[in-house]
């Protein structure tokens, strides 16, 4: 699960599988999530194959401030602002990762519950 060549989210991020975008630059690709939890369920990646971000090095360190960067700008077009929002990252499998391509969740559009399960 964790080879980029058959690796789901660098497939959607390369449009090889479609998906509903919402962002897109040179490093990083934004859809939404196929089975949504929130009314906004967004889901942000890197272009690069990194499998979760126990896997981001040092020489990764201006994407992963891209992706915080990409975060807010998709939160704010997406009208999220006033009522809030939740971005999450699942690593490995005590933290429910199911998809070994790095991805934050961007979750909006009612209120959320905390804890999460
Ligand atoms: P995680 O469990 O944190 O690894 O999140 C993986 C997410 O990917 C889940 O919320 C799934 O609903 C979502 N997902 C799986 N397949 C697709 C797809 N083809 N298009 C959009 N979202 C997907
Ligand atoms: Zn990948």
């Amino acid at each position: 699960m964790s080879d980029k060549s058959n690796c789901l989210f660098c497939k959607i991020a390369s449009g090889e599988i479609p998906s509903e975008k919402v962002y897109s630059d040179d490093r990083v690709f934004a859809f939404r999530d196929i089975n949504p939890e929130a009314p906004v369920h967004i889901l942000l990646v890197p272009r690069e194959h990194i499998p979760s971000l126990a896997h981001m090095s040092k020489g990764n360190e201006e994407l992963a401030a891209h992706m915080l960067y990409c975060v807010r700008k998709i939160a704010t077009d997406e009208g999220l602002n006033g009522g809030g929002y939740r971005v999450v990252t699942n690593v490995g499998s005590n933290g429910g990762q199911t998809v070994n391509h790095l991805h934050f969740h961007i979750l909006g559009g009612r209120a959320l519950t905390w804890p999460p399960g």
